[in-house]
């Protein structure tokens, strides 16, 4: 990993992300920094969609969830658990063990290995830059 990329500290992670609202405020600022595009149809103009933090087109209606086309479109448990997998696997250089994850999030272990299958399959497509939302 490249020394500029520097993750945060776990007391600046759950002081960054209290609850799952935090996790999509997170993903919608990343998502559309450099402003919103439609999906389907490349409109410019978007109003509050039909959930927290979801932007739907002025033109053609479509809602986009800040979660969709991520890694966390569609996950059945709490988003700050998904966040809390994703930190974990990704800022930890030796791995950590998918029990110990378990633990930490009480989630099922089939869906820790969904999430960290994920970030390490991302994380080797893109060796030159990690993958992490974590990163600053
Ligand atoms: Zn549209």
């Amino acid at each position: 990993m490249e020394a500029k990329y520097k993750s945060l500290t776990i007391f600046e992670f759950q002081e960054k992300f209290k609850d799952d609202e935090d996790c999509l405020k997170h993903l919608s600022n990343i998502k559309w920094a450099k402003g919103f595009k439609c999906k389907k149809c490349g409109h410019g103009k978007y109003c509050q969609g039909n959930g927290k933090y979801t932007r739907q087109c002025t033109s053609c209606n479509y809602n986009e969830s800040p979660t969709c086309d991520t890694l966390f479109h569609k996950v059945k448990f709490s988003l700050l658990k998904a966040f809390y997998i994703v930190y974990y696997v990704s800022t930890n250089k030796k791995g950590i063990a998918s029990g110990r994850l378990v633990v930490i999030t009480t989630c099922a272990l089939s869906c820790v290995f969904s999430i960290s299958l994920t970030v390490v399959t991302v994380s080797t497509l893109f060796t030159l830059k990690p993958f992490c939302p974590f990163y600053v």
